[in-house]
């Protein structure tokens, strides 16, 4: 008789569960409720091959002509050299930009320090991209290139940094006389109509595919000597460095820019 009794009672729990189980379902918000269908974002097609431009992409150098290019002093025509397939430094010539202004981008660039490179420190495969070139006498923002295969030098000044500002998370170097590449989110800073500064800039760099800077926020233009400050602008060229040091050229190739809203 107790056994009976306590069955129906374990009868009678299990269907108030069920009942309350069905209201608690009944509850729920609908999954549809979080589903979001506009806007449907544009088509785009990758690139065959790792590194290669999407079909969005504006290509700066796909290896034939530097047409895209002018001299950062005074915007004749660039002057580096073009062959097979590459683009390298002619120092005498000074540095080069691109014809285009961009504002928020991604970049894809790839670059190579020769196999016979000399000299230590920053005077070892010394150049840089500027991701945002303010004008001839500014020192813009620059991610620096430099050999950083045991080639000790000021860490805020080594490959992966942006010049004096960051210190890389890693060292993700290859060694000189092998293909590197950057792959860099650029978001530019914003000003405000008198000029001070509205928000920062950012950068997100990969240095061969390995992270080294997450969204690190900027100081001002990467600046030789002091202090980092802003300078107020709007759009600006990405700018490749002819640095004075007496090493061997370094050489680019498969360059290719991809506005970001
Ligand atoms: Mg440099």
């Amino acid at each position: 008789m107790t056994q009976t009794r306590t069955f129906l009672l374990m009868l009678a729990a299990m269907g108030t569960l069920a009942i309350s189980t069905t209201r608690a379902q009944q509850q729920l918000p609908k999954p549809e409720e979080t589903e979001v269908w506009q806007p449907v974002p544009p088509v785009v097609t990758p690139g065959k091959t790792p590194g290669a431009p999407p079909s969005d992409a504006i290509v700066l150098f796909d290896g034939t002509n530097e047409s895209q290019w002018v001299s950062a002093q005074d915007h004749t025509p660039a002057r580096w050299t073009v062959a097979d397939g590459l683009l390298t430094v002619a120092k005498g010539t000074g540095n080069i930009e691109t014809r285009r202004h961009f504002h928020n981008y991604q970049l894809h660039i790839e670059w190579r320090i020769p196999a016979n490179i000399t000299g230590t420190g920053q005077a070892r495969g010394n150049s840089g991209i500027f991701l945002a070139s303010t004008g001839p006498g500014d020192a813009g923002y620059e991610l620096q290139v430099l050999d950083g295969y045991n080639n000790p030098t000021y860490v805020n000044g080594m490959v992966g940094s942006m010049y004096k500002q960051s210190i890389p998370m890693v060292n993700a170097a290859r060694r000189p006389g092998e293909w590197q590449s950057y792959d860099v989110v650029w978001t530019a800073p914003v000003f405000r109509a008198d000029g001070s500064l509205k928000t920062p800039a950012y950068v997100t760099v990969f240095l061969n595919g390995v992270l080294v800077e997450n969204h690190f926020e900027l100081k001002g233009e990467t600046l030789y000597r002091g202090k980092p400050f802003y300078k107020a602008f709007d759009g600006a060229a990405i700018k490749l460095q002819a640095h004075g040091d007496k090493s061997a050229p370094i050489s680019f190739r498969n360059i290719w820019v991809r506005d970001l809203p």
